[in-house]
């Protein structure tokens, strides 16, 4: 499952929430590295739901599967973003895979600088998308504080969060299902009760070299070549090496 992941390789907040044009609403402005036109990444694989070039072509896009908010809950997600002046790329129904640039900043719609405007809601796209709030703008439906639905990592360079605190997404550790072949067997050095005791040994074979002095362990494994060797022993089982 994914964890969505801010939209920007840059976090430059211009505009927070409930404030402003954003009265209201948990809409921030994002506006990248410097004030020329960044783009931005898909946070989730989704699939377009709605493109409304009649004012600052707004892009609906909904997860396709559920997403790990940061507080660990299971839900979809829907993002709105503002402001690409062309979207003309873009089609309802279009899939868009987890970190793909597939929008960019702009002026479409009156912003007074490039920057994506841009709003999270918990759950699948629902209604019109969108309806106006108790300030007058337009609000993406069941919008949601965006920190409470983002997550950052160690590619998101954070220049002004706007005293905002994201999640972060730890590296996983990842343990490998089986021993891996590499792995070196524990080797129990021959002892001389070990070598008289055979009554647990199917290979009783106790031969011993005309020198007397050397005696030899019962199991010996012969390499045919330089390389490494995977040995499974089962408990209790010993391992002798020449
Ligand atoms: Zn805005």
């Amino acid at each position: 499952m994914e964890r969505p992941l801010y939209p920007s390789p840059y976090m430059r907040i211009t505009q927070g929430y409930m404030m402003g044009t954003h009265q209201d609403s948990y809409a921030i402005d994002e506006a990248g590295s410097d004030s020329g036109i960044d783009y931005i990444n898909a946070p989730f694989t989704g699939v377009i739901r709605k493109i409304y070039t009649n004012d600052a072509n707004e892009v609906w896009l909904e997860s396709s599967e559920p997403v790990i908010y940061p507080d660990g809950t299971v839900d979809y997600m829907t993002m709105m973003f503002a402001h690409d002046n062309d979207v003309s790329n873009l089609f309802v129904g279009k899939v868009i895979n987890r970190g793909e640039r597939f929008y960019e900043e702009g002026t479409k719609g009156n912003a007074s600088g490039n920057h994506v405007h841009m709003e999270c809601g918990k759950g699948k796209f629902t209604g019109s998308g969108w309806h106006k709030n108790t300030a007058g703008y337009w609000s993406i439906n069941n919008g949601k504080n965006p920190t409470e639905c983002l997550w950052i990592d160690d590619s998101i360079t954070v220049l002004d969060s706007y005293g905002y605190t994201f999640k972060k997404i730890e590296a996983e550790v990842v343990v490998p299902d089986t021993p891996v072949e590499e792995e070196t067997p524990i080797v129990e050095e021959p002892t001389d009760s070990d070598l008289s005791d055979n009554s647990d040994t199917p290979n009783t074979d106790t031969s011993v070299d005309n020198n007397t002095d050397v005696v030899k362990p019962k199991l010996i494994f012969t390499c045919k070549s330089d390389d490494i060797y995977a040995i499974e022993l089962k408990a209790g089982q010993k391992l002798y090496l020449e």
